[in-house]
This record gives C-alpha cells, structure tokens and sequence, in this order.
C-alpha cells in the first residue's frame, strides 16, 4: 500500500494567468483529494509552483522572461499569496498547511539535508500538509533549482516517498511533442530509462513554465533511482488525484530495481558535482564489478573539489559513468592519478586512504 506521495503542481494549474490569481475552486478540488487520500492512511507531500507566476500582473513582470532579480521579486510578492491560497484551500478541508521554501543548497549539503527531512518528518507526524517551493528570492543563478520538478524528486528522495506524481498540462510522456507531430505516441509505462527515453526530453519551454519534458525526465531519473514510481498526468481537471487513482492515463516511471541506500541516494542525487574523474577502460570495469576508484585507473581530474565533495567519474569517451565521494581534494587527485596507491605516501607526505573513491562512497548510474 502507498504510504507517501509528492506531488507537484506547475504554475499552469495552480495560477489563472489571465486574471493572476490563484485558481481557488481547482485548489479546493486538490484539497478535498488530499484529505481523502490522508483519510485512507496515505501522508501527502505537495509541491507548489506559482509564486513568480502570481505576482506578475501586479508588478507588471508580463514579459515571457524575466531577468534573475525580477522572479526573485516577484516571487517574494507571490510566495504570501501562494501560502495563503494553500492554506486556506487546506484548512477548508480540516487540514494544517506547514510552508517549506528550500534551496539548491539544503539538498545538496548532507547536513542541511537531514535537517530538512528532520522538519518534514515531524510536519508530517503532526499531522500537517507541507506546501514546498524553492526559495526564488535569494536563491541566486548558480544555486537554483529553476524547476519544480527536480526539488519535487528530490524531496520525494528525501523522505523515500513511494511515489512522485508530476502534475502538469500533458497527460504523459510521448515518442515525440504531440503538439507538432500528429503521429507522437502516447508512452504508458517506463520500465527502464534508457538512453532514448532521456532523449524525449526535448528543448524547456518558453514563457510562464520553467521545466517541461526535459527537467521531468531528470525527475524521473533520481525519482526512479531513489526507489520511487514516478507518474507524468493531467492536473488541469477537477479533482486530479481522485482522477489518476481512478485509472486516467499518465505515464508511470518505474522504480529501478535493488534500492540503495539513503546515504548512496543522496549522493546520486547530488545535482551540481564539484568536478570529475575520468576514468579508464580498466578502472570503469573494476567499478562495474563493485570495486573502489583507485588513483591508477585515474587518467584526468577536473574542477577544484575538497575532500568528501561528491564528484562524477567519466568513462574515456566522456560517458557519465558514476558519481561519488572523493578521498582527495583535485589537488592531490592530480597528483596521485596514474600511480599506483603503494606510492601515495612517497607523493603526498602522508599516507592517505589506498582509493580515491571508496565503493561505499560510490554510486554507479
Ligand atoms: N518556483 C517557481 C514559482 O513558484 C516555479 C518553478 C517552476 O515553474 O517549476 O514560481
């Protein structure tokens, strides 16, 4: 049985552009499906979009792009009137809304990370619905998210939700944009994300919605690898979980098999590494078979990480081969790569550990 649910509604639903406001009797509508699922045992996380989109009109921001400082703006204009359309729609229906605005940098540092799945859990115990969005007015270029859907999947990997439901304007993935091609098939069921699926992404939108195919399929990535089932489906109707639960088509993601653990989940998930390895022939196949990164399968290292960033590893051919916690800084890393590990004193002064990446700081994609 489902325990947990994430889900995310895109500013297209949550906002009536024309008159910018909130659409109140389709928030009620969300409201009275989250009471309805919490009523059969089932916790609901939601994820809001919707701030930059409500405060536009108001400020009149109604260019299709706003400049950074503008949407950090808007979305502090927008994000009171957002907490309050969700709080009131909630509490219509009995239910507590507890706002949660978090930034790149408390998913990606590990201890502002357990701190924000330690007030999720406890929100959660007490009973409340959290309503999250990104923190939009300090979150600066280099630390955004700009999505909502990769702050959903990655709170959906904080709190190990069973199931991630992206709510947006299609009702799934398909072989191709079905607003160009007429033959573009409806995708039902993801199994596995190859390659070509990731490729269906496809260029972000313009205008009012940040994410498109593109930003879901990356979703769908540290959702899936995470042990989570993650679903594309139609929000715009009335009542959309209701809907969804009753059979409407969308797109399920399945979860990759042999879960990891939260620690390895979190490093997966870590969306801007510090730098990388690459890696050679040799060293990509010891790790396949669940070896540690040793400093002579190193043939490269690149950026100016610390000891413990998570850094990628790369194949020859620049292939995303894993991602992990280094041993070393990129100085060292430089110093040591090529050599083999009984000459890392000899190099450095000091005997540090034998691996560059440990395989148990290590998660392979
Ligand atoms: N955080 C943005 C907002 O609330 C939306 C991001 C997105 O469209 O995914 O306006």
């Amino acid at each position: 049985m489902t325990r947990l649910i994430v889900m995310k509604l895109g500013s297209a639903l949550v906002v009536d552009a024309k008159r910018a406001e909130p659409r109140t009797a389709w928030l009620h509508g969300v409201a009275a499906d989250i009471a309805a699922t919490r009523a059969r045992g089932t916790q609901i996380i939601v994820v809001s979009s919707g701030a930059i989109a409500l405060a536009r009109h108001a400020l009149r921001l109604t260019q299709a792009r706003l400049r950074l400082e503008e949407k950090q703006a808007a979305a502090a204009v927008g994000q009171i009137r957002l907490a309050q359309a969700w709080s009131e729609a909630l509490g219509a229906h009995g239910l507590v809304a507890a706002q949660l605005l978090l930034t790149l940098g408390d998913t990606e540092d590990r201890r502002r990370y357990l701190n924000a799945r330690a007030t999720l859990r406890t929100l959660l115990s007490l009973g409340c619905v959290p309503v999250i969005n990104e923190n939009d007015s300090v979150a600066t270029a280099e630390i955004r998210f700009g999505d909502n859907d990769r702050l959903a999947a990655r709170v959906a990997e904080m709190v190990q939700a069973d199931q991630l439901i992206l709510f947006s304007d299609i009702d799934g993935l398909y072989s191709a944009d079905p607003k160009i091609d007429p033959h573009a098939a409806h995708i039902a069921e993801v199994a596995v994300l190859t390659p070509e699926i990731e490729a269906m992404g496809g260029d972000p939108p313009a205008g009012y919605s940040s994410g498109g195919m593109r930003t879901k399929l990356l979703a769908a990535r540290i959702a899936t690898q995470a042990g989570t089932a993650m679903a594309i489906a139609l929000g715009h109707r009335d009542n959309p979980l209701a809907a969804l639960e009753g059979g409407a088509r969308c797109t399920w993601f399945l979860p990759a098999p042999g879960g990891r653990s939260a620690r390895k989940n979190w490093i997966a998930g870590v969306l801007q590494p510090a730098g990388a390895y690459t890696v050679d022939a040799g060293a990509a196949r010891a790790l396949a078979r669940g070896g540690s990164l040793l400093p002579v399968g190193v043939r490269a290292v690149s950026g100016g990480f610390a000891q413990g960033d998570a850094v990628l590893v790369l194949g020859v051919a620049g292939e995303r081969v894993g991602q992990g916690l280094t041993a070393y800084d990129a100085e060292d890393a430089m110093r040591i790569a090529g050599r083999r590990s009984e000459e890392i004193e000899a190099l450095l002064g000091w005997r540090g550990r034998d691996e560059v990446i440990h395989r148990d700081d290590l998660v392979l994609f």
